[in-house]
């Protein structure tokens, strides 16, 4: 039997083939070309219907829909948006104990002069949340929708630049943390168009109480309950709870693709259509 050749299933894919369709296999290699070349067309149609839809419709790709659905569902929560620097000092990741030792130390992308890219956003929501505790009362809500940047070994889930929410809310009664969290994991999921996801809870002796929210396999968001032992590098003493969701995750959890990069910031791709299709 012939099974589609590896750059046959590439490009089958690439096009936004379910992944059963490439695990065929033919008497003969004419059939299997013949095959393929019917499949090719077909989802080349498709994509042209699709970037069709987006000219004259849609007009904006999911991913910036997304971000919009979720920035309103939290501002409708009372979270406040902000927007920070992309480039971050080195001594701010060390306040986050991520040091030159640190796992994620190897995955962050240097610049001269001991700044980087940002790897996340809680350092700059740490610094922003010192000023604001000191200025309004608590709670204090604020969220941030933005580029992250880590060096990965390019898998189907993992992008070198995805989009990142992350949001905290400070001052809130300590029985209640767990609940909140959970609470706004919800919130942030309904507005995804997501309804089903586990809540997976862990207690590590480093880290503290952590939620995940996943499906399956896949890590959509993380969560945390404060105080935590970072804190005390921020000078903030208070009760809080944080999440940090995958924008590109949560889209391709929705659109039940496998392929995070067509869905994600892309210079092949528009609006999860493969561009090479002429
Ligand atoms: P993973 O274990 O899946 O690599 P993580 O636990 O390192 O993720 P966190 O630091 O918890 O990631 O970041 C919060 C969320 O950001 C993750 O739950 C995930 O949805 C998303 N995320 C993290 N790294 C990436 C990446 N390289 N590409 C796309 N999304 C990512
Ligand atoms: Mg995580």
């Amino acid at each position: 039997m012939f099974p589609f050749t590896d750059g046959q299933k590439r490009r089958l894919l690439e096009l936004g083939a379910v992944p059963s369709v490439c695990g065929a296999e033919f008497a003969f290699p004419t059939q299997r070309e013949h095959q393929f070349k019917i499949l090719e067309k077909e989802l080349v149609n498709e994509s042209k219907l699709k970037l069709q839809t987006l000219r004259e419709q849609t007009r904006r790709p999911a991913l910036l829909i997304l971000q919009q659905d979720i920035e309103k569902a939290l501002c409708e929560e009372g979270f406040v948006q902000v927007s920070t620097p992309l480039i971050l000092a080195k001594k701010l990741l060390e306040k986050m104990s991520i040091g030159d030792e640190h796992a994620l130390s190897s995955q962050v992308f240097w610049l001269e002069g001991d700044r980087c890219l940002r790897p996340m956003l809680a350092p700059n929501l740490y610094s922003l949340s010192i000023d604001l505790l000191r200025i309004w009362e608590k709670p204090v809500r604020i969220f941030e929708i933005g580029s992250c940047f880590r060096k990965e070994s390019q898998g189907s889930r993992h992008l070198n630049e995805f989009t990142m929410c992350n949001l905290v809310e400070w001052g809130l009664p300590e029985e209640t943390r767990m609940t909140r969290v959970k609470e706004l994991a919800h919130v942030v999921m309904t507005a995804a168009g997501i309804e089903e996801y586990d809540l997976k809870e862990t207690d590590s002796e480093v880290y503290g109480p952590s939620l995940d929210v996943v499906q399956g396999d896949t890590e959509l968001a993380s969560g945390n309950i404060g105080p935590h032992f970072l804190d005390v590098n921020w000078g903030i003493r208070s009760t809080w709870v944080g999440l940090g969701f995958g924008l590109e995750r949560l889209l391709m959890t929705r659109q039940k693709t496998n392929n995070i990069h067509c869905v994600g910031k892309s210079l092949s791709y528009l609006d999860g259509v493969r561009l090479k299709i002429n």
